[in-house]
């Protein structure tokens, strides 16, 4: 198997390259942010507990999202060749359940892609997002408190890989095909895996 986690701020472009991830490498992509949009959009109970999180720019609870991951594991990793954690571990906490999601799977988590980007392009590109998509937490005032929460809840958990070295840190700004080809590279360095294309 090969487990990555594409990790950074909102706006660094972690869905672009999750999907050029999936299709290189044969992964199963789990975006916990989607699986969120789609509980909001569905009406359901759940939906309506993450808006009132999300729509503030705020993180779901560490038990909730952990029990929430640990159902999608369950129910997806069998027969796989990995997985593309994207927006999950976003605390401490998410990072050291994973771990243990993992191993009840007999398996663990191989790299971290970091997405490097400046504050101010990942501003720009969120303002751009919400403008195309309409996607409801990229508006002015949420963004700031997204950007607050990485700041304070998020990054701490690239110390946390950094330490392990698993950390893979990539300059996520110009061409999406150059980032994506400096993101191969990384994982051959790290993993000795290379493009599963057939
Ligand atoms: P994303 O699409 O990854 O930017 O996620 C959108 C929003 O969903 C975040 O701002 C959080 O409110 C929520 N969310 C997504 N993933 C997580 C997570 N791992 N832990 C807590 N909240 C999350």
């Amino acid at each position: 198997m090969l487990n990555l986690v594409i990790f950074g701020a909102p706006g660094s472009g972690k869905g672009t390259q999750s999907a050029k991830l999936i299709d290189e490498y044969s992964l199963y992509h789990i975006s916990t942010g989607e699986v969120l949009r789609h509980e909001i959009a569905s009406g359901s109970e759940l939906g309506k507990l993450a808006d009132s999180f999300i729509s503030k720019g705020q993180l779901i609870p560490d038990d909730l999202m952990i029990k929430i991951l640990d159902e999608i594991l369950l129910r997806h990793l069998k027969d796989r060749e990995g997985v593309v954690f994207d927006g999950f571990p976003r605390t401490i906490a998410q990072a050291e359940a994973l771990k243990e999601l993992l191993a009840k799977h007999g398996s663990e988590l191989h790299a971290v892609i970091g997405l490097e980007v400046p504050e101010d392009e990942l501003v720009e590109r969120m303002i751009k997002r919400g403008q195309q998509t309409g996607r409801a937490d990229d508006t002015p005032e949420t963004i700031k408190n997204r950007l607050k929460v990485y700041h304070d809840q998020t990054q701490p958990v690239q110390e946390f890989y950094r330490n392990q070295g698993k950390y893979i840190p990539v300059n996520g700004t110009g061409v999406v095909d150059e980032i994506f080809a400096d993101i191969m590279k990384g994982i051959e360095t790290s993993t000795g895996e290379k493009s599963r294309k057939k």
